[in-house]
């Protein structure tokens, strides 16, 4: 086999699902799958389907499309909001779309109209973080006039948190996003089925018992994959942490000293490096870089393997307390933090194996 490659455990995804629904559905939350740190690969949709997600969701066209043609009868969503120039590709592909932009939905309409088909709509609201969705004053108007657009069905309200400001779902900012969605409900006639209330930074408020009344649904992506939420990524009870691990082989393993030698400029990114003085340290050097994958967040699985940190095609680590010591031409292995898993899923380095 060619290194780096990163395996699939789609029993333990399937198995972290399962929880993950069993916790949502007790008290009454559906579970969209989001399939998009893996660039959407079939065999981890089904998993998800196989252990109960409502529906599936993925931030890119090609990465729906990639369902679709999978043969995967779910509904499937459109996370990050569409492109005004994709509309038909939006309505042909995606059973429904996140939104904020009203000439966007309204060519979504005309679409739907064209195609026709029915799509559905979750309007984004932002509740403080900062990155998609319309401000709450702006709720009601808008959902008007979406009501009114043939084509379209406004399913419900959303919101995304803690991805760009770091704010943190609360009863509060939760309650009135489900406040809102039933003061839309008044201004329109419709019934909303969706009240879509956040990312895995959420489950930590669902363990806690702490979800407002009138929320119905979590976009789950992280915490189905590694098995953590994402507030402090502490473990949801009973899930595997090691449904994906990277591998690489070492190439190199030597005694150094651990402050470099010589006068320090900047490194290969245009970082000036830090360094404590350790002594004569053993060090190993594995085929991993950033070419191929992010390498923050990587935790080695053989135990006293420390990351020192890596180049474009280098991976640096501690290896002197190392059990059982590392030599050349061994294959160390590591669970990848969520940047690491995007990048090693969408490299074209690094061989996927899926394991069922
Ligand atoms: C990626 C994404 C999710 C899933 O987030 P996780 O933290 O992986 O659970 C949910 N909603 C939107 C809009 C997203 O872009």
């Amino acid at each position: 086999m060619k290194y780096p490659i990163i395996e699939i455990d789609i029993s333990k995804i399937k198995h972290n699902t399962r929880r993950l629904v069993k916790l949502c559905s007790s008290i009454g939350l559906e579970v969209m799958g989001v399939t998009k740190v893996t660039a959407a690969l079939p065999a981890v949709a089904r998993a998800m389907l196989e252990a109960g997600v409502a529906k599936l969701a993925d931030s890119r066209l090609a990465n729906l499309k990639k369902l679709r043609e999978s043969g995967l009868g779910a509904p499937l969503y459109l996370l990050r909001l569409p492109a005004a120039s994709q509309a038909e590709e939006v309505v042909d592909l995606a059973t429904g779309s996140l939104n904020s932009e009203i000439d966007t939905i309204k060519a979504l309409s005309r679409a739907a109209t064209k195609l026709e088909k029915n799509h559905r709509v979750i309007l984004m609201v932002d509740l403080g973080d900062l990155r998609e969705g319309i401000w709450a004053d702006d709720v009601v108007r808008t959902a008007r006039e979406i009501a009114g657009l043939p084509g379209i069905e406004l399913e419900g309200l959303g919101t995304n948190l803690t991805c760009f400001g770091g704010v943190c779902p609360t009863p509060d900012n939760l309650g009135r996003l489900a406040s809102l969605a039933r003061e839309v409900e008044t201004a329109t006639g419709l019934k909303l089925t969706t009240v879509s209330g956040g990312n895995s930074s959420s489950l930590k408020l669902v363990q806690e018992g702490r979800i407002p009344e009138g929320v119905t649904q979590l976009r789950l992506g992280e915490s189905i994959m590694l098995g953590r939420e994402t507030i402090a990524r502490e473990p949801v009870p009973g899930a595997y942490l090691d449904a994906f691990v990277i591998t690489a082989e070492v190439i190199e393993v030597k005694d150094k000293p651990s402050v470099p030698v010589g006068e320090v400029g900047q490194d290969a990114f245009g970082n000036v490096p830090a360094f404590v003085d350790r002594g004569i340290r053993r060090r190993a050097i594995c085929a991993l870089g950033r070419q191929d994958a992010v390498l923050d967040g990587l935790e080695p699985l053989r135990t006293g393997v420390e990351v020192l940190g890596g180049s474009s095609d280098h991976l640096l680590l501690d290896v002197t307390e190392a059990d059982p010591p590392v030599f050349v031409g061994d294959r160390l292995s590591f669970v990848p933090g969520y940047g690491c898993l995007l990048a090693a899923m969408t490299s074209p380095y690094v061989e996927k194996v899926i394991k069922y």
